[in-house]
Formats: structure tokens, C-alpha cells, sequence
């Protein structure tokens, strides 16, 4: 089947609850679908890849932009001690899949929004597991020349919030995760556990989870909020009174007003460490 472009609002994806209009959006189900975009778009367009949004601040875009969505690519299998798993599908509902199933291994990622494409490229983590513990291969397309690829855990090179696949290039289609056997209560008792603890610390605002990694394993919200920065705001966007670590969107917040307060951060943590830290939020249009 043809896959067809749309216009969409990057606000009603993102959990930001913001963000600019994307003007070519595709949601490829398969590769098919994938390699058609590849032949209409290769060497012509810039493209971006793209989950739920849920760690992309999406700023102004051309036309000639084009954004590809994982997440029409859904599908798990269970197979021994393993899950397959489809880019898109999200990783909540993954490790939701696996308690059920009786396997462990997600459950300090029960509670990240977003698809397994995105938390694979980023690695993302939570407590004392990232994805890079759990990964034992990814399926690739490369969009730059319509070629496919699989990649055990091991050829990755996996470090904190980062792994070397190429961003925007190689574009993740699926995912198998090694888990190992346990009880479904307590597998269940612990991913309780995880959302307990989360709910304690985070806020419920819209947002983008944290805006940066850390430096040197000290949370740059221990800064910000040491530095007095913690509630400043700039039009509707807000570094959270609970977490200085994040921004959220007081309602009517715009990307700009957002990208406006990160450079505040940067700039304050910089002036006090000498260091400016590296963002964990991915930052799609205008020149990025
Ligand atoms: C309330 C809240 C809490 C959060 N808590 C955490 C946390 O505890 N730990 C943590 O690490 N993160 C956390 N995050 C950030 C975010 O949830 C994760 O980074 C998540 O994995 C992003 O997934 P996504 O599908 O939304 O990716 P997107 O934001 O859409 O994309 C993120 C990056 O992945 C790339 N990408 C997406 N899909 C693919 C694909 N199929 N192939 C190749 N590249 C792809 C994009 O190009 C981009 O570079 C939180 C966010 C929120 C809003």
C-alpha cells in the first residue's frame, strides 16, 4: 500500500503538550512502506525520526522537512525468554506484556513514556536498568540507502543516555529484548514499587522528562534547584517547583519559550560548574 504524508501538530503528539506543525509526517507500518519514503525523500529532504515525542521539542519546520513516526510499527512475540518487539510499540505496555508473561527485566522501565524505538536510540533508563540491559538486537533500516541491518545488543555501543547508531539515519524497526524468568506477583510487586516512588518525585505536568543528562552523575535539577532557579519561568513554560530537572508546560507554553528556558538552565550551570551540560532532549526543525 502507498504510504501517504500528512500535516500534523507536533502539540497533540508530544507529551509536551507543544510544539510546531509538522508538514510531512509519515507512519510507515513496514518496510515496504519505509523503503517508499526512502526513494521519495533520499538526498532531497532532511528527515527526522520520531516516536511519541515524549523526549522531542519540535521547533519551527520547512516544507521540505520530512518526520517519520515508528509508531504505526506494532507487533509483539514472545518466544522462550525473549520479546520481539515492533519500534513502536511503547515501552510501558511492553513491560506490562512481560510481567504477564513472567519475565523480568523491565520493570525500572515500566514508567518511561514513549515507544521502544525511542528508548533504544536514547538509551533511556530508570533506577538501576537502561535499555542497553535488556537489548540483544535491533533490526535496522538505514535511510540513506534502503538497506537493513541487524545489530546484537553487544555491537552497540550503549553508554548513559546515548547509544552510536546514527540519529536520523538508522531508523530502529524492531527490538528483541532478553528477560529472565520470575514470578508474576513479584514482578508485579516491584513494577508497584517503581510507580510508587515516581509518582513521589516527578511532576505531573506536561513535559519532557528530564532536559538534561547528568554531569558526572550529579542531577543538574540538584544545581538549578541550588541555584535559586527552581518555578522560573518564561511565558508558559515552568523549570517544575518539584523537579528543577524539568520544564513544564503551564498550559499555554510555545517550543520557543521552552528552548528559551533550557538556555537559561545551561547558561546558570555553566556559569556555576564550568560545564555546560549536554541535553537529553532532542531537538527537531529550525537548524538543528
Ligand atoms: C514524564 C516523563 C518521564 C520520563 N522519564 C524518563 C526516564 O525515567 N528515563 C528516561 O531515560 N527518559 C525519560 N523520559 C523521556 C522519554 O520518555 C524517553 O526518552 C523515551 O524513551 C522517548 O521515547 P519516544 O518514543 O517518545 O521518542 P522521541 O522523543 O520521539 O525520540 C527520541 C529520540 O529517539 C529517536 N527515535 C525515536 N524512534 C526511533 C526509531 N524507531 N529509530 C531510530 N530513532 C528513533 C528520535 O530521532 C530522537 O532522537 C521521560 C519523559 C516524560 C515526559
Amino acid at each position: 500500500m502507498e504510504v501517504k504524508a500528512m500535516s500534523v501538530s507536533a502539540a497533540n503528539i508530544s507529551s509536551l503538550g507543544s510544539g510546531a506543525t509538522i508538514p510531512v509526517a509519515y507512519y510507515p507500518k513496514d518496510i515496504e512502506q519505509l523503503r517508499q519514503i526512502q526513494r521519495r525523500h533520499a538526498a532531497r529532504s532532511r528527515l527526522f525520526i520520531a516516536g511519541a515525542l515524549s523526549n522531542t521539542l519540535v521547533l519551527e519546520m520547512t516544507p521540505d522537512d520530512a518526520t517519520i513516526f515508528c509508531s504505526a510499527m506494532r507487533g509483539i512475540r514472545v518466544h522462550e525468554d525473549c520479546i520481539t518487539v515492533r519500534a513502536g510499540e511503547k515501552t510501558a505496555h511492553v513491560a506490562d506484556v512481560a510481567r504477564i508473561c513472567g519475565l523480568s527485566g523491565m520493570e525500572d522501565l515500566c514508567c518511561i513514556p514513549g515507544t521502544v524505538g525511542g528508548g533504544v536510540m536514547g538509551n533511556a533508563g530508570c533506577y538501576d536498568t537502561a535499555f542497553k540491559d535488556v537489548v540483544k538486537s535491533v533490526k535496522l533500516f538505514h535511510l540513506d540507502d534502503g538497506q537493513q541491518e541487524e545489530l546484537s545488543g553487544e555491537e552497540i555501543a550503549f553508554r548513559y543516555r546515548y547509544c552510536n547508531l546514527r540519529k536520523n539515519v538508522d531508523f530502529i524497526t524492531e527490538v528483541t529484548l532478553r528477560l529472565f524468568p520470575d514470578g508474576v506477583s513479584a514482578i508485579g510487586a516491584r513494577m508497584s514499587d517503581v510507580r510508587k516512588k515516581r509518582k513521589q518525585t516527578l511532576p505531573t505536568g506536561k513535559s519532557l522528562g528530564s532536559v538534561f543528562k547528568k554531569i558526572d552523575g550529579v542531577s543538574c535539577g540538584y544545581y538549578l534547584d541550588r541555584l535559586g532557579i527552581k518555578g522560573r519561568r518564561i511565558g508558559g513554560m515552568q523549570v517544575s517547583e518539584k523537579h528543577a530537572g524539568i520544564i513544564v508546560n503551564r498550559g499555554d507554553g510555545t517550543p520557543e519559550e521552552y528552548l528559551a528556558l533550557v538556555e537559561l538552565c545551561e547558561s546558570e550551570i555553566q556559569k556555576a560548574t564550568g560545564r555546560k551540560p549536554e541535553r537529553e532532549v532532542v531537538i527537531f526543525g529550525r537548524n538543528q
